[in-house]
């Protein structure tokens, strides 16, 4: 039995200080019925809890983590850094830096705007792109999940698909109205409403592998539909690549299926742990961000050299060119991951146990039912209750997943090819439990 004393009484005394004892709603880890651990430090895959535990680490700060936890390249520049001084809020040469990396991965980000998390950037992005359009209506699908400002926390997934709460107390109606959210990967839904009222819509927004309602691609062509319809009615496409930037390939979605949007969000990995996001397109739509243009958006903290030192010190791994006859860093984490979910398959094969075994890149997961999962609809009829049994028996085992089956796991740089064959003998364990 997992020891979690300490956590125990230290979520506890949370519980007396924060909403539900966290910062964040999924960490209270409420839908699978135990305590969080409460973590004291983390070091390459590894995550250690305050009782001393010692887990395998599939979640990775919820994506970022890419290279693993205290990668010494970033630890070592964040040190030299922070003796310059944390926050001059003027601009500094490593800004440029980085944004020149994240344009020569993602030529479809022409001019890019630095921010402090993923919701600022959808937020942002979609300021703009009412601005531009001059139109007020966005489009988004249902379970995709942009970070919780108020016109995109209608339908959304996540935190919010967990604890089901379909939009939150406090979205005013006005607001929610200029929202309309139709089922992703249902190419009718979205022609249809394109077709009655494109002409009003400002932007299409996307997560174009969704990992919100759980690790779900699009189907084939699905994108490029999307494409075609916002063309026509010269609404804008917003890929918000927050959590598949970097993941779903190096480039993002937008490399692996060679759809180009009209603007980008990245978050997580851009900023390697440290908080940064960022929006950015085509030039002559960021050029009506202020001060350039009109639209107003702005932060004390924006483009912080401790933030903007480890998002450039992360994708510089993840850039570099591969020793001769090795693959390079994003094909090495496809490959990673591919070999633990082969693994997990042929034990729940064994075990007797239907799963439906997702992948786009370093994201997975899997989800328990025995049909096919497209949408946010398949997601949820899913066994919720199997889920908890499989994920508490791989806590137990030292193996930490996302505690919701409407959460993404990543694969990390740090995974050695021994901790994912215990992965997969620990996924064995816990498909026999969900059997009995
Ligand atoms: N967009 C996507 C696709 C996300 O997955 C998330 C967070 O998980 C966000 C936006 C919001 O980012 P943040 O939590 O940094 O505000």
């Amino acid at each position: 039995m997992l020891n979690l004393k300490k956590s125990a009484a230290a979520f506890a005394e949370a519980k007396t200080l924060m909403p539900g004892g966290v910062n964040s709603p999924v960490r209270s880890y409420a839908n699978v019925g135990c305590n969080p651990p409460f973590i004291a430090r983390a070091q390459g895959d590894k995550i250690y809890d305050i009782d001393g535990n010692e887990y395998i680490d599939y979640v990775g700060s919820w994506g970022p983590m890419v290279v693993g936890h205290a990668h010494p390249n970033v630890v070592r520049a964040l040190q030299e850094a922070a003796a310059r001084g944390t926050s001059y809020g003027a601009p500094t040469c490593v800004e440029s830096d980085l944004a020149k990396l994240v344009m020569k991965v993602y030529p479809s980000i022409e001019v890019i705007r630095m921010v402090n998390s993923g919701t600022e950037a959808t937020m942002s992005a979609l300021r703009l792109a009412r601005g531009y359009t001059g139109r007020e209506k966005i489009v988004k699908f249902v379970g995709c999940y942009h970070g919780h400002s108020d016109s995109l926390l209608v339908h959304a997934g996540s935190g919010m698909a967990t604890f089901g709460v379909p939009s939150s107390p406090g979205v005013t109606r006005g607001t929610a109205q200029d929202t309309i959210s139709v089922p992703y990967n249902d190419v009718d839904a979205i022609t249809k409403i394109m077709e009655e009222m494109g002409d009003e819509i400002a932007a299409v927004i996307v997560e174009p592998v969704a990992g919100n309602m759980g690790c779900v691609p699009p189907r084939q062509g699905y994108l490029r539909t999307l494409r075609r319809l916002t063309e026509q009615h010269g609404t804008l496409l917003i890929f918000d690549e927050v959590m598949c930037g970097f993941r779903a390939s190096l480039g993002g979605a937008q490399a692996a299926y060679g759809i180009t949007p009209d603007l980008t969000c990245l978050g997580k990995i851009i900023g390697g742990g440290l908080p940064v996001a960022a929006y950015g397109g085509r030039r002559d739509i960021m050029m009506k961000v202020s001060p350039a243009g009109p639209v107003y958006q702005a932060g004390t903290l924006s483009g912080n050299p401790l933030a903007m030192t480890a998002g450039l010190e992360t994708l510089k791994i993840i850039t570099a060119e591969p020793e001769p006859g090795e693959a390079d860093y994003s094909r090495m984490l496809t490959l990673k991951t591919k070999k633990l979910l082969l693994g997990w398959q042929e034990k729940a094969r064994k075990a007797g146990v239907a799963i439906q075994a997702h992948q786009a890149g370093s994201m997975f997961g899997i989800f328990f039912n025995e049909h096919e999962v497209w949408d946010y609809e398949d997601s949820c009829a899913s066994d919720q209750e199997a889920f908890k049994v499989w994920f508490l028996s791989m806590l137990e085992q030292g193996i930490y997943l996302a505690p919701s089956q409407f959460e993404t796991l990543f694969m990390s740089g740090a995974h050695s090819e021994e901790d994912i064959e215990r992965t997969i003998d620990a996924a064995g364990n816990a498909f026999e439990q969900v059997a009995k």
